[in-house]
């Protein structure tokens, strides 16, 4: 049981990554608190973990509701800020009000999420000697640039830029922060851009032509690093950027 003991927060807990997420940690002895914009679809995550999930309704882009789940729960072990919005197009075509929700989902709910979060975190680490923030960036255009991502690419460059910031100010604390950086992963976001592509079939094998290991990502790909960045067994790692993306920036 390699999170045994450790109460973990998820964000986007609904589906794909995080949904998965929850349940691989669940699986290692976590206590996790799944959280998502849409309760209904976490509905079936307390079953499937033998009551190790507890769900949660939370709107990472309300503040007031955040910190109210902040006071609310106990000092938390870890926390993986995963929720995340994929815009799509170049600099030319998003709207200034397109960008603004870009970065309010994808960077400043994460800046929200920390400041409730890591003074309570902050006591833990005192009392356990270590606790772990693990934020979403990704692969596409942060670390490798692919066309219509610039602005899902700005702000996952952010989330690297946060997540060292964060790293460095408490790595003497006992807090360690890292990002995750994943491929292409099979998600139902995933699906929802290949079936918005005017060919929908060609969209899907561009997607699987850009990976040298001719497969998309499972979600299980990417949920033993999870494991780890949120485990003990990282516990000399902080700050960085971990790659996981089947090849495609070698
Ligand atoms: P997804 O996009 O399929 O699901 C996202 C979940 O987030 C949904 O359950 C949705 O209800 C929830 N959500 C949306 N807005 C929210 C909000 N304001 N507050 C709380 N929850 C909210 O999941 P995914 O494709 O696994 O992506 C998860 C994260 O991984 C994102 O940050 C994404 O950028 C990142 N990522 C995905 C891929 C990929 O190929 N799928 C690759 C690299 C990084």
């Amino acid at each position: 049981m390699r999170l045994k003991d450790k109460r973990i927060l998820i964000s986007a807990a609904g589906q794909g990554i995080g949904r998965a997420s929850a349940i691989a940690c669940a699986a290692e002895g976590a206590s996790v608190i799944a959280v998502d914009i849409d309760a209904g679809k976490m509905t079936d995550l307390p079953e499937v973990s033998g009551g190790r999930i507890e769900t949660r309704q939370l709107d990472v882009r309300d503040a007031d509701a955040i910190a109210g789940m902040a006071a609310d729960l106990p000092p938390l072990d870890g926390l993986f800020n995963c929720a995340g919005f994929v815009h799509h197009g170049t600099v030319l075509e998003i709207s200034e009000e397109d960008w603004a929700f870009s970065l309010d989902l994808n960077v400043t709910s994460m800046y929200r999420m920390l400041r409730a979060f890591l003074p309570g975190m902050l006591s833990r680490a005192e009392e356990t000697g270590g606790v772990a923030v693990l934020n979403m960036a990704s692969m596409a255009g942060s670390i490798k640039g692919f066309p219509n991502r610039t602005a899902y690419g700005a702000t996952k460059a952010a989330v690297i830029g946060l997540t060292k910031g964060v790293a460095a100010d408490f790595v003497k604390q006992g807090l360690r922060c890292n990002a995750l950086c994943p491929g292409t992963v099979d998600t139902p976001s995933l699906r929802g851009r290949i079936a918005s592509a005017a060919d929908p079939v060609q969209a899907e094998k561009d997607f699987i032509a850009r990976q040298p290991m001719g497969r998309l990502a499972t979600v299980d790909d990417i949920t033993p690093l999870v494991v780890y960045l949120l485990s003990d067994e990282s516990r000399f790692v902080t700050g960085q950027a971990m790659l996981v993306d089947g090849g495609v920036t070698i």
